[in-house]
């Protein structure tokens, strides 16, 4: 790992091309990220799509369908296995390229990577699955069957906070199932976005099956959307940004020949119940985990700490010490457990809604910005948070814990569901009938018990929420790729 940052570090500054019909393009105006753990570094420079460039994509993408949607899905699921495999052989690289540019700690990093590696191998299977035979009912007479075909143009728009494992997911989703794709980048995180682009082609899809078009979503990203040839759009990121997709794409275009699909996952507000008879270290180590790995900055991440008044204080207490241990600083020193949060405007925005929360509730951890050069931010714990409070229903997106007492399960259970989001959540507790009753009424997508609510595993947690967290698009599971493709069924007389 080491020697993977430093050879990281040594490609800083480097400038990417944008990537369209297999062509490479540069532009006047650039982007350039920096790394959040000492902003005077310039991570990667890169060109900002223009619309014209932005409708080209489309164009590029729409022609070359019809040959790429007619490949065998044996031969893109061999590419999809060797995309995995140089993933595997390169994971140190883009282990660094997530230290550098998205301020992974080094275990964040490399669970991002692992992710994308798993989503590739996951999908492959599942496409080798989707491609096979599909037996229907037989009508006398008649043969009959039904096949997936690919939809078309897809529109691929990740966000910052995962950005391989994300955008890994939804583009090979979208081509591995047949579609050409359209990858548009976080404005972030877009070098992460290039090395991967640059592992696709050497996996061997063509150039053409795909378009690298960084630039900023305001800009380029209404027009995407709108395009009358786009057919789907996968989009991961904030509710307000999920909600204009969706909003612009079902309004037919002029020339616009079907109803878009938009997949949409979106934020979270995401709860943790502790229960009167819970193991209270686990549910510290749990929430603790959940609120302030990668700083919060996860849509899984815990945000509410809703806990039953027997056992309130002492878990206060308790995940009081747990933040205040908490070391924060550069994410490429292995020694520090949280880095920088992803901008400066990221980091003032959290700030903000820090002082809005001591007039809402009790500060016990944290509270403020954390010093050094980065955009540092302090574990922060407030306690007594009233469920009308914005800092309870609202996204923070930082390592912000809002704590509010339960006056027993099944207010816990209410305080819980008092959110506009549904993405993960979590329980501790050691009565059965409390996990059975959370089975049946914490309305979440992803819902574990004894267990911290970040870190879903590809497979076995598939991914995605309920109500304003997005389309529960269930990613890593066994419907995902069903999104990304439409079914025929062909029916031939034979007596
Ligand atoms: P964001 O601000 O919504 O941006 C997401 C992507 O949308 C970026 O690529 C952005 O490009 C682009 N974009 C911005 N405006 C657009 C427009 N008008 N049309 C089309 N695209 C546009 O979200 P973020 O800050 O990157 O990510 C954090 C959010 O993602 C949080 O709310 C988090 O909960 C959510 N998230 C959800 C999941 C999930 O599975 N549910 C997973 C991870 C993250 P630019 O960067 O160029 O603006």
């Amino acid at each position: 790992m080491e020697a993977a940052l430093a050879e990281v570090r040594a490609k800083f500054g480097h400038e990417y091309d944008l990537l369209i019909g297999g062509q490479r393009f540069q532009t006047a105006e650039k982007l350039r990220s920096v790394n959040p753990s000492r902003p005077a570094e310039v991570v990667g420079i890169h060109q900002k799509a223009t619309p014209e460039l932005a409708s080209r994509a489309v164009e590029e993408a729409y022609a070359y369908f019809p040959e790429w949607s007619s490949t065998s899905a044996a031969d893109r699921i061999r590419k999809l296995l060797a995309a995995a495999r140089l993933l595997r052989e390169h994971k140190f690289d883009f282990d660094a390229w997530l230290v550098y540019e998205a301020g992974k700690t080094w275990p964040e990093a490399e669970a991002d990577t692992s992710e994308a590696i798993d989503f590739c191998e996951y999908y492959a299977r599942e496409m080798l699955r989707l491609s096979g035979p599909h037996p229907v009912v037989q009508m006398p007479g008649e043969k009959d069957e039904m096949r997936y075909l690919p939809l078309g143009v897809g529109i691929i728009i990740p966000p910052w906070n995962f950005p391989l494992a994300i955008l890994a997911g939804m583009t090979v989703a979208a081509l591995v199932t047949g579609n050409t794709a359209i990858i548009k980048p976080s404005s972030e995180t877009p070098t992460i976005a290039a090395k991967f682009a640059e592992l696709l082609l050497e996996a061997g899809f063509p150039a053409k099956s795909f378009a690298f078009l960084p630039g900023s979503g305001s800009a380029i990203g209404d027009l995407l959307v709108q395009h009358p040839k786009t057919r789907f759009v996968a989009f991961t990121g904030s509710r307000d940004v999920g909600l204009r997709i969706n909003e612009l794409a079902a309004k037919k275009q002029p020339g616009q020949k079907w109803i878009k699909r938009v997949i949409a996952e979106m934020g979270g507000k995401d709860a943790i119940i502790v229960d009167a008879d819970a193991d209270l270290e686990k549910a510290v180590d749990g929430v603790a985990a959940s609120a302030f790995g990668y700083q919060g900055q996860k849509c899984s991440a815990c945000s509410r700490a809703i806990v039953d008044a027997r056992v309130y204080d002492e878990f206060l207490a308790r995940i009081q010490k747990k933040a205040e241990a908490l070391t924060v600083g550069v994410a490429d020193n292995p020694g520090n457990y949280m880095g920088p949060v992803i901008s400066e405007g990221a980091r003032r925005t959290i700030l903000q809604y820090i002082d809005v929360g001591k007039t809402e509730g009790r500060p016990v951890a944290g509270g403020g910005a954390a010093p050094g050069d980065g955009y540092f931010i302090q574990p922060t714990v407030i306690a007594d948070v009233p469920c009308t409070a914005r800092i309870f229903q609202e996204e923070i997106f930082g390592p912000v814990l809002a704590v509010t007492k339960a006056k027993d399960f099944q207010h816990a259970l209410e305080l819980a569901n008092d959110s506009e989001y549904g993405l993960t959540g979590a329980v501790f507790s050691n009565t059965p009938e409390h996990l059975r009753q959370a089975r049946d009424r914490f309305f979440v997508g992803n819902l574990y018990f004894n267990r911290k609510c970040t870190g879903a595993m590809v497979g076995a947690h598939p991914f995605g929420g309920f109500n304003m967290s997005g389309t529960d698009s269930k990613a890593g599971g066994p419907d995902y790729l069903l999104l990304f493709l439409q079914a025929k069924a062909i029916a031939e007389r034979v007596a």
